[in-house]
């Protein structure tokens, strides 16, 4: 199978040639494969984040290296077409939500499209779909300050999804929630994964949730230190929710993941 991102000697220092000088990234060669769920777990400060960024194009301070997203070489992509890029093909879910405070939560799922420039009705139909599918139709008109974390990161996600992308990148998505909340985060980026074959690389320095991965690749100091698949790894907790057709988490929400899915097949596909 094709590779949907490839990373060749990838190193990226920061301040290069000054007194602060740090090597972020160091040497970095990382294959992935369409439908994997990796997770890059290692201590803070290891550069799980900088290779994030630079995936999703927004770090773009490679001092050596090349890095291949489904067929296109990033260091050729500049301005407008690194932007195009990016919004075609990776989706971001980010540990502080990054919602935009002064907007409503329907509009910040929407933004994306906003961007992209789709016409009104279609970004209303896809808002309206997400927002009903994520439950959280009833905070339409909320804006983020007003909601928990567990519900700000499931806005965060539903942003992530609007734009189809292939890829999914999510930095510490659960670094700000309750343990049920987080794990309620993984359920649906193991849904993402299962049911719509999306390719999610997600970075923790938690280990609680390696066993959702597929793959795990270890970092330290700025360098892969191991890679491992797992091929038995945690999905059941998902396939309970299914089978409850409706579960109340923390926040009295009834989160339907098989309608959800169904919804995702459907729209996404
Ligand atoms: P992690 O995500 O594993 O915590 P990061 O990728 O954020 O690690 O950081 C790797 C190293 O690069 C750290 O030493 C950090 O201090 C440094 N670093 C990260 N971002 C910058 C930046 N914008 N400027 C300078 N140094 C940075």
């Amino acid at each position: 199978m094709e590779q949907i991102i490839s990373i060749k000697n990838l190193s990226v220092v920061y301040d290069k040639g000054t007194p602060a000088e740090v090597t972020a990234l160091s040497d970095i060669a990382l294959d992935i494969f369409p439908g994997e769920f990796v997770i890059v777990f290692g201590p803070s400060g290891c550069g799980k984040s900088t290779l994030l960024y630079a995936i999703s194009g927004a770090e773009r301070r490679m001092t050596s290296g090349e890095l291949w997203i489904k067929g296109k070489d990033l260091r050729k992509l500049e301005g407008e077409e690194m932007i195009s890029f990016h919004r075609q093909n990776v989706g971001m879910v980010f540990q502080a939500y990054n919602l935009i405070p002064t907007v409503n939560v329907f509009d910040n799922i929407i933004l994306p499209l906003v961007f992209r420039g789709v016409p009104k009705k279609e970004r209303l139909e896809k808002g309206k779909d997400l927002i009903e599918k994520f439950k959280i139709g009833h905070l339409a008109k909320t804006r983020p300050a007003l909601l928990s974390g567990g519900q700000q990161q499931r806005v965060g996600i539903a942003r992530a999804l609007v734009n189809d992308t292939d890829i999914i990148l999510a930095d510490e998505p659960t670094g700000n929630l309750d343990s049920q909340s987080a794990f309620t985060a993984m359920d649906l980026f193991t849904d993402l994964n299962v049911d719509n074959k999306k390719t999610i690389i997600l970075v923790t320095h938690e280990s609680q949730y390696l066993p959702y991965a597929s793959r795990i690749v270890y970092m330290k100091d700025g360098k892969i230190v191991g890679d491992v698949k797992q091929q038995s790894r945690k999905v059941s907790h998902v396939a309970s929710l299914a089978n409850n057709n409706g579960v109340e988490n923390k926040e009295g929400f009834s989160l339907n993941i098989e309608r959800l899915v169904n919804y995702l097949e459907i729209s996404l596909a």
